[in-house]
């Protein structure tokens, strides 16, 4: 959308709805949902298939963020011998092959109907065979896939969208064409499934899913004192986190924290050992730091995290009896043991 370029979105829609409004990609969204719907954890490539073609690739429940704002473009795959002008700017496009208006434009200029519709090309593709044009775009779609697979060392693909209308003669097509062509299926099986677009699960999990780098063990130790937090990963809208201090061999104190989406910020509510419990929201979240804040308590006031690489900063802060005090957990990654 080139009008939208300079102009503040977010802005503009708190300005109409007096809410507040974050955005989201939504084949980001579609991703996160089904990383909230499936136990397995396993690492995928979600491709959606609509008016244009797009995907996410998700690893450790994330999805990936490229250094541009050009993440899972997988639509604008070009493909040999497909000349025609896409709406990027470049020819050729693999959507302007798979995308629905397109099928249906294909399929009107095979027949010379121009009244043809999408319910026609579902229709042309339950027959004995499947129409040339509707083979050869599901060959140059799972190309595209299979190369994505093979490059980023994943054996899962979700596909979501129009594909799953076209129904099961199509769909077999696509995914033994995938595992053709990807190298993982000549050592074991390549996972394709067909999942609906769950685009509001997606936006709820989106919300928890920003304080994902906090998940893992951390760890820091000075003579006679360590303590440990260890996170959980994201999900249903949660994260919960419990910590120790051990201090020459005993427990000295612990907490439990549960970590969820109230609106459109985190709750951050601690259950310490030996003190009542006290819930401190949201006012800094972002890709590298976490700010908590409750006015209202005694001590802290504030609770923080930063996040630099192998690094964790917890922070606690506020005044107490008129002074200014912070107290810093230097947290190093550790690694979460297994039985
Ligand atoms: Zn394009």
């Amino acid at each position: 959308m080139h009008w939208c370029e300079r102009a503040d979105l977010i802005a503009a829609f708190n300005e109409q709805f007096r809410a507040p409004v974050r955005l989201i990609q939504e084949n980001r969204a579609l991703a996160l949902a089904e990383v909230g719907t499936r136990a397995s954890a396993s690492d995928f490539l979600l491709v959606d298939f609509g008016d244009g073609v797009g995907g996410s690739i998700v690893v450790n429940q994330r999805p990936h963020d490229g250094n541009v704002p050009a993440a899972g473009e997988i639509g604008h795959t070009p493909i040999s011998g497909n000349q025609r002008e896409c709406g990027c700017g470049n020819r050729g496009c693999l959507e302007t092959l798979i995308a629905e208006p397109w099928l249906v434009r294909s399929m009107a200029e095979l027949t010379g109907d121009p009244e043809v519709t999408f319910a026609h090309v579902c229709r042309a593709a339950l027959g004995p065979e499947l129409p040339q044009f509707l083979m050869e775009a599901l060959d140059a779609t799972a190309g595209a896939i299979a190369g994505i697979l093979n490059v980023c060392g994943l054996k899962r693909v979700v596909l979501t969208g129009h594909i799953r209308e076209l129904g099961p003669r199509a769909t077999d097509h696509l995914v033994a064409a995938i595992r053709r062509a990807s190298m993982w299926s000549r050592f074991d099986t390549v996972e394709v499934e067909l999942a609906q677009r769950r685009r509001a699960r997606g936006l709820t999990i989106a919300g928890i899913q920003r304080a994902a780098w906090l998940q893992g063990c951390w760890e820091m130790s000075t003579p006679g004192r360590s303590v440990e937090e260890i996170w959980t990963t994201p999900k249903g809208g949660s994260m919960i986190g419990v910590s120790r201090t051990i201090r020459d061999g005993t427990l000295a104190e612990y907490e439990m924290i549960l970590l969820r989406e109230v609106g459109d910020r985190l709750a951050y509510e601690a259950h310490p050992s030996g003190q009542p419990a006290a819930t401190f929201l949201s006012t800094r979240v972002t890709a590298s730091e976490l700010v908590f804040e409750d006015p209202a308590h005694d001590f802290p006031q504030q609770v923080g995290y930063r996040i630099d690489g192998e690094a964790l900063l917890a922070w606690v802060s506020g005044s107490q009896n008129g002074k200014v005090r912070r107290i810093e957990f230097p947290y190093k990654r550790a690694r979460c043991a297994a039985p």
